[in-house]
């Protein structure tokens, strides 16, 4: 078997002979589509393919989201058609490989006041968690080869990244992989302060290394002798994009930043997570105000931890998180964990289409049913899918022009709303619509997605039933000023 398939194989936490097979057969069908193509590095792209499936591998993403991973570029690229994707792979993969096409097509202009809303557009594009975990693996991947670019496209990518797609994957909880695309953006657009901020934390890391040592081993033999299992103990350092902006609003003073390394305590069960903070107390005196339980109230993107900060005693402080293994692998891949426990059996892509259909049936829907199992953590499961639709999707709408550029409209908009929302004369001249190319009235309810194409016509002009088919207030503004009704003329009904 090749090496490679190998490894794409080994993070599997669900492994049927079937799985492996559906992974090795994508991946000797992307390496024969994308036969004789070159990166621009004159690297065979084929090796873009891998990687992309190698992180998702790492995430904990199942086999159909490893197997789409390697498939990804696929339709875009290649002579490969929709209908071979569906034949060879079925339904389900063929989903997320559109998904991921589609997502590719959005376009990213760097203008602020579009950064919030393509953030939304690109989550509810994507309509399924597994699409997003591929296009950040496929991110994540080109970030890394990006050298082979010219500067320009080097920045444009880094911007990007930085703007959108590690908000989302900090939304999304992916802690990892969101430190990943942070630094590795970090070093494009700003390099001389990401060597800054390497150099301040080497030179403090080397300071608290050795205590790190010594409270680890402390911390094990009270483990050890409280009857306590250790699952593990490590540390992380803190990502240089994230310390940069601590710094920044520190004034550059590394001794107030106090979780530049931080130890982490992996224990068996929700009450040895406060067992061990309690004997942590005991032994090493806390900072006042820093110690958050993160398990009675979890952050928003579903982090469950307890933090403290100590005084080790030697002059140095240093922050220690407890939990379980659950709670770790929230923490390091957020819904990706969710998305590796799925249960296999339910393949139609009805049942688990994600986030979209997740979020409109919060209680009945399969999926969700079984992470509540898995998770034996209902309450907070619920509250992070409640937290991603009231910021993504609460009461809003976005659809495109036929150019694909987007407007972020409330529910129940018209095209009406739509053509003064991207210029005044349009709504004040429009005669008809077409939505996704099929003519339609103008008191039409726009939905998710749609593709608004307004049509114009000299002499139109706004009527008064418009005011009761408007939504945004935009529109109604502009309807009356056109009107000639001043603010206290009401419009009486017809
Ligand atoms: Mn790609």
């Amino acid at each position: 078997m090749e090496p490679d398939v190998q490894e794409l194989l080994e993070n599997l936490v669900v492994t049927s002979s079937q799985e492996r097979e559906l992974i090795t057969r994508a991946y000797t069908y992307a390496q024969n589509a994308h036969k004789g193509h070159q990166r621009e590095s004159g690297l065979p792209y084929f090796t873009h393919l891998v990687e992309t499936a190698k992180n998702l591998a790492r995430l904990g993403a199942d086999a159909q989201t490893i197997a789409a991973g390697l498939l990804h570029d696929t339709i875009e690229d290649t002579d490969v058609t929709a209908d071979d994707i569906r034949r060879e792979f079925g339904d389900d993969v063929l989903f997320l490989v559109e998904g991921v096409t589609k997502l590719g097509k959005l376009k990213y202009r760097g203008l602020k006041r579009h950064v919030e809303t393509l953030r939304k557009l690109f989550v509810a594009t994507a309509e399924d968690v597994r699409v997003i975990l591929i296009k950040l693996a496929d991110r994540l991947h080109n970030l890394r080869s990006i050298k082979a670019l010219s500067p320009d496209r080097q920045k444009r990518i880094a911007q990007e990244t930085l703007e959108i797609y590690a908000p989302i994957a900090h939304r999304l909880g992916i802690g990892q992989l969101k430190g990943e695309l942070e630094d590795l953006s970090f070093e494009i657009l700003h390099p001389r302060e990401y060597k800054e901020t390497l150099r301040i934390r080497n030179e403090k890391h080397a300071q608290t290394l050795s205590d790190l040592g010594h409270v680890t081993e402390e911390i094990r033999a009270m483990l050890t002798k409280a009857d306590i299992d250790v699952i593990s103990i490590d540390h992380r350092i803190k990502h240089l994009y994230s310390l940069h902006k601590k710094l920044r609003d520190r004034d550059m003073n590394i001794d107030e930043v106090y979780d530049v390394a931080a130890l982490r305590v992996i224990v068996p069960t929700l009450e040895d997570c406060y067992l061990t903070l309690g004997l942590i107390h005991s032994v090493w005196k806390p900072l006042p105000g820093r110690i958050k339980d993160y398990i009675a109230m979890p952050k928003g993107n579903g982090y469950q931890s307890l933090h403290t900060t100590i005084f080790t005693g030697t002059g140095t402080i240093i922050e220690i998180q407890v939990r379980t293994k659950e709670m770790h692998a929230i923490a390091e891949l957020g819904v990706a964990s969710h998305v590796s426990y799925k249960e296999k059996k339910s393949t139609s892509v009805e049942e688990i289409q994600g986030l979209r259909t997740l979020i409109d049936l919060p209680t009945s829907h399969g999926w969700l049913q079984e992470l509540a199992r898995e998770q034996k953590e209902t309450k907070h499961t619920t509250s992070f899918m409640q937290g991603l639709k009231r910021d993504f999707f609460k009461e809003r709408i976005i659809v495109f022009t036929p150019r694909g550029e987007v407007v972020d409209l409330p529910e129940h908009a018209t095209p009406i709303d739509f053509a003064y929302a991207i210029h005044t004369d349009l709504g004040n001249h429009a005669s008809g619509a077409r939505v996704n190319g099929t003519f339609v009235a103008l008191s039409t309810k726009l939905k998710h997605g749609d593709i608004v194409l307004i049509e114009t016509k000299e002499s139109a002009r706004p009527s008064s039933k418009w005011l009761r088919w408007v939504k945004t207030a935009n529109a109604r503004r502009k309807i009356r000023t056109m009107l000639g009704l001043t603010d206290d003329t009401t419009v009486k009904p017809e």
